[in-house]
């Protein structure tokens, strides 16, 4: 069979116009539009390319972004001290602090700093204990993105084996929550796990987070699965590829997401969407 590919661009567009919509009936009542503050330290060639598109994606939705590009060498105790200026802001709706940070910040004590409020990313420890209690209140980007993904796709996940390759607290772990919610039944591997070809070919949905170019071959995939690739591997020659063989996987699989173009929109829609909601929250 042909997997139908899951346009990630296309419906990720169709949440930024709803988005916006959401902006413009603010603006129209004469409302504030929502805030999102994006702090990067240091310039991180990928995370730079990151934060452009969600700043792209924030002037598209009528969000105002504001901008703290800080120095690599910004200490902890002045970071902090932004987090803490951002979070008694009333006109920002939204932190973001960008991924990786120096070495000499400590990342945890940084996302723990953000007013669970306004933790757009999902990261703080409240936002992740909701979403384990399964009453989620702001849910991190890229797991939520997926989900949004295959409910406008019309897939419904209820009883179905779900294999998630990867346990990150940013990717793997929360989705493995996501899907939970969502009454899947949940399998969740990583690097120490046993024969996961066994694992992933079991799997009616098939989450890859694991960040290894074409790791999972087609051969691995269930015919029939739903394949959600959340990977992005830089090749040599600067081609995108995910964490699955897509030309293999697209031979078995039913649907399948393509990268680029799948689950990376859909995370900053998500973002779109977690500030939106939290400035209507707010007010
Ligand atoms: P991490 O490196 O934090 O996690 C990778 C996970 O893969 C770990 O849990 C690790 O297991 C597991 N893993 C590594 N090797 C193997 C193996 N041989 N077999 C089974 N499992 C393995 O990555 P992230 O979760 O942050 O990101 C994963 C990928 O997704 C990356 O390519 C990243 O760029 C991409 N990404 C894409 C986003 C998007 O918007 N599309 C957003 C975020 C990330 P263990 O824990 O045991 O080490």
């Amino acid at each position: 069979m042909t997997a139908k590919i899951i346009d990630g661009k296309r419906i990720a567009e169709e949440f930024r116009r709803e988005v916006r919509k959401g902006t413009d009936a603010l603006a129209a009542r004469g409302r504030r539009r929502p805030g999102l503050a994006v702090v990067m330290v240091g310039d991180h060639a990928a995370s730079a390319v990151y934060v452009r598109n969600k700043r792209r994606a924030c002037e598209e939705t009528g969000i105002a972004s504001v901008a703290h590009d800080l120095p690599a060498s910004t200490s902890e105790a002045d970071l902090l001290a932004l987090i803490d200026r951002l979070n008694a802001d009333s006109a920002i709706d939204g932190i973001l602090v960008q991924l990786p940070l120096p070495a000499h910040i400590g990342s945890t004590a940084v996302l723990e700093r953000i007013d669970p409020a306004k933790d757009v990313d999902g990261f703080h420890a409240y936002n992740v204990g909701r979403l384990a209690q399964g009453t989620p209140v702001m849910r991190p980007c890229t797991p939520y993105g997926m989900i949004l993904m295959l409910e406008r796709e019309g897939i419904d996940v209820r009883g179905k084996d779900a294999v998630i390759v990867g346990r990150s607290n940013i990717v793997g772990r929360p989705m493995a929550l996501e899907l939970l919610i969502k009454a899947a039944t949940v399998t969740v591997c990583h690097s120490q796990t046993k024969d996961l070809a066994r694992h992933v070919g079991a799997a009616e949905i098939l989450v890859a987070a694991i960040g290894k170019p074409r790791f999972v071959p087609g051969s691995w995939v269930r015919p029939g699965a739903i394949v959600l690739d959340v990977g992005i591997n830089r090749l040599p020659d600067g081609k995108l590829v995910g964490d699955v063989d897509y030309e293999g996987a697209a031979e078995r699989a039913g649907w399948i997401t393509p990268v680029p173009g799948g689950v990376g929109p859909m995370t900053i829609a998500a973002l779109m969407k977690n500030t939106l909601e939290s400035c209507l929250r707010r007010k």
